[in-house]
């Protein structure tokens, strides 16, 4: 038997996901196509799992690397942006990195680019020599300009960051861009990218408690059986022998088919799980390299 936890240890996994924001609703979403569910605090900060030890903290963006650094949290889904942007904060400082990305999520897509004045004939970095930018994420671009040995004044804003070359705080900014389309209605181009985002699983560097290390293993799994299995299909199909290697050669996104031999005839069927789009093209082309009773499933749940 294990023996009783210390007290004070936690036993519950805890992980901080936006209140209300872009990344709310996805990260709730993936949490339950993980099979979790809660119940909500009546203040909505705290979701208490149903039916598994963990439990959600809702809070803003910003807050959750530094609740993970601290321990109040175990994990959080956070985009790379602020994470990264906290980490160099940290490096500035002098200080350790303490929270890292432990899986890219595939949703909140979006970059961090610098971006000018349409009328400007963009040279490169160079022409940024004394300018002024204008952004939130201040240490990701010290670093960049570092990076480009160009000294500019960094002009700090906490948002509306388009807006600040019009009112004439600044004359670029650096900021998420993800359709551009509202950097173009303030007349601003992007030129550059500092940073490719998307929401991010992150957790500390260390290693948690057994017990709650455990409970986030199993929650890791699940987490890759369903980023695996988002545009993965099932197809299934007969083949003569003699095709399969042509008919493979038209599956490089499948992983390694299973066959069975079907009784009495020179056929396999065969059944291959592809990570990939199963359009009707691939299909018909399927068909032509010899390939029969195609058919294309959807895979609800998978467990490697
Ligand atoms: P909070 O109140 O939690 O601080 P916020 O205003 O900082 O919210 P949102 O605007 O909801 O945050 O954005 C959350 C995250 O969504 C961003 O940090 C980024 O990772 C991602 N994102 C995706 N596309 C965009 C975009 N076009 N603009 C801003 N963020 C985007
Ligand atoms: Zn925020």
């Amino acid at each position: 038997m294990s023996p009783p936890p210390a007290p004070g240890v936690r036993e519950r996994l805890r992980i901080a996901i936006q209140k209300n924001g872009r990344l709310s609703e996805p990260a709730r979403a993936l949490l339950g196509s993980c099979g979790l569910s809660w119940r909500e605090s009546p203040d909505k900060l705290f979701c208490y799992g149903d039916n598994a030890p963990v439990d959600l903290l809702l809070v803003r963006d910003d807050d959750i690397p530094g609740l993970i650094d601290s321990g109040l949290c175990d994990l959080g889904i956070v985009g790379r942006n602020v994470l990264q942007e906290q980490a160099s904060e940290r490096r500035r400082a002098g200080r350790g990195a303490n929270v890292r990305e432990w899986r890219a999520l595939g949703f909140g897509g979006c970059r961090l680019a610098l971006a000018v004045p349409q009328d400007w004939a963009w040279q490169g970095p160079a022409q940024l020599q004394g300018r002024r930018i204008a952004t939130s994420y201040p240490a990701l671009t010290r670093d960049w300009l570092d990076a480009q040995g160009v000294q500019a004044e960094v002009v700090v804003l906490s948002g509306s960051v388009e807006i600040a070359p019009r009112l004439g705080q600044a004359d670029v900014v650096c900021d998420l861009v993800s359709s551009g389309a509202t950097l173009a209605a303030n007349q601003l181009t992007p030129v550059c990218d500092l940073l490719q985002s998307e929401a991010v699983l992150a957790g500390p560097e260390a290693e948690l408690d057994p017990t709650l290390a455990e409970t986030a293993q199993m929650l890791l799994r699940r987490i890759d059986g369903v980023l695996r299995i988002r545009d993965s299909k099932l197809l299934m199909f007969q083949a003569p022998r003699a095709a399969l290697a042509d008919v493979l050669r038209l599956l490089p996104d499948a992983e390694p088919p299973t066959a069975y031999p079907v009784e009495g005839q020179d056929l396999l069927a065969m059944q291959a799980l592809c990570h990939g789009v199963v359009t009707w093209q691939r299909l018909e082309e399927l068909k032509r390299a010899g390939a029969r009773s195609l058919m294309v499933l959807p895979v609800e749940r998978m467990l490697a």
